[in-house]
C-alpha cells in the first residue's frame, strides 16, 4: 500500500520543490499524443498519461510508445463514462477493464488512477485502494476544451503554473482540435525562462520518493 494520506489522494506536489507535473488525459490519440511525445523528449522532460481503455485497445503501440519513453501512464476509465451516472457495478468494471487492458498492453500493473471528470465515488475509491492505485487529481487545469480552450487562454494558464503543481492537460478529447492547441501551448510554453526554472517530472517521482 502507499505510505501516505489515508484517502490515497494526491493533487499536488509541494510547493517549496521546483517539481512540476504535467499530466495529459482521454489518450491516446494518435492525432495528437505523438506531437505531445515529440515536444517532451525534445526538452528531455517526463510526464505522465492518463489513458482511456477502449484507446488503448485501439492504439496499443502508441501506449508502448508512451512507456517505453519513459514517462508514467495511470487508468483514467475504460470509455470515460462518468462514474456518478454509473451503477455501481459498472462504475467497478470501467475501472476493472481500463487497468487490465492497460496492464496487458504494458506488461505491468499501473499504479496511478485518476477517475474521469474528477470524480470519485466511494466504491471506486475503495477498488483503486485494493489494486493498489494510487488517485490522482490536479492543482492546477489548463482548461483546454471548451469554449476557454484557446491558444490564449491555455497559454496563459500554463505560464502560470507554480511548483509542487501537477497540471491537468488533455492529449484527446472528443470535442476535436483542442490537443492540438495543448500541445502548441506547451511547446511555447517550454521555451520560456520560468519553464526552464521548472524540473517537470512523472508522478511517480512525487508518489514513490520520500520528502
Ligand atoms: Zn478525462
Amino acid at each position: 500500500m502507499w505510505p501516505n494520506g489515508f484517502l490515497n489522494i494526491t493533487s499536488r506536489g509541494r510547493r517549496s520543490k521546483p517539481q512540476v507535473y504535467l499530466t495529459f488525459d482521454d489518450g491516446p490519440d494518435p492525432r495528437f499524443t505523438p506531437a505531445i511525445l515529440d515536444t517532451l523528449a525534445q526538452h528531455q522532460i517526463k510526464a505522465s498519461f492518463f489513458v482511456l481503455g477502449e484507446a488503448c485497445a485501439a492504439h496499443p503501440a502508441l501506449v508502448r510508445q508512451i512507456a517505453e519513453a519513459g514517462h508514467d501512464i495511470g487508468i483514467h476509465s475504460y470509455s470515460h463514462a462518468h462514474p456518478w451516472r454509473l451503477p455501481e457495478a459498472q462504475a467497478r468494471e470501467e475501472m476493472r477493464r481500463c487497468y487490465h487492458t492497460l496492464a496487458d498492453i504494458t506488461g505491468s500493473p499501473p499504479r496511478l488512477f485518476r477517475p474521469a471528470y474528477g470524480r470519485i465515488r466511494p466504491a471506486t475509491l475503495q477498488q483503486a485502494s485494493a489494486l493498489q492505485l494510487r488517485t490522482v487529481l490536479w492543482s492546477c487545469s489548463v482548461i483546454d476544451w471548451g469554449a476557454w480552450g484557446t491558444l490564449s487562454g491555455v497559454s496563459r494558464r500554463l505560464a502560470a503554473v507554480k511548483p509542487g503543481d501537477i497540471v491537468l492537460m488533455h492529449d484527446a478529447r472528443p470535442d476535436a482540435n483542442r490537443p492540438q492547441v495543448t500541445q502548441t501551448a506547451l511547446q511555447n510554453f517550454l521555451l520560456t525562462d520560468k519553464a526552464a526554472s521548472l524540473d517537470f517530472c512523472g508522478l511517480s517521482q512525487l508518489l514513490t520518493k520520500p520528502d
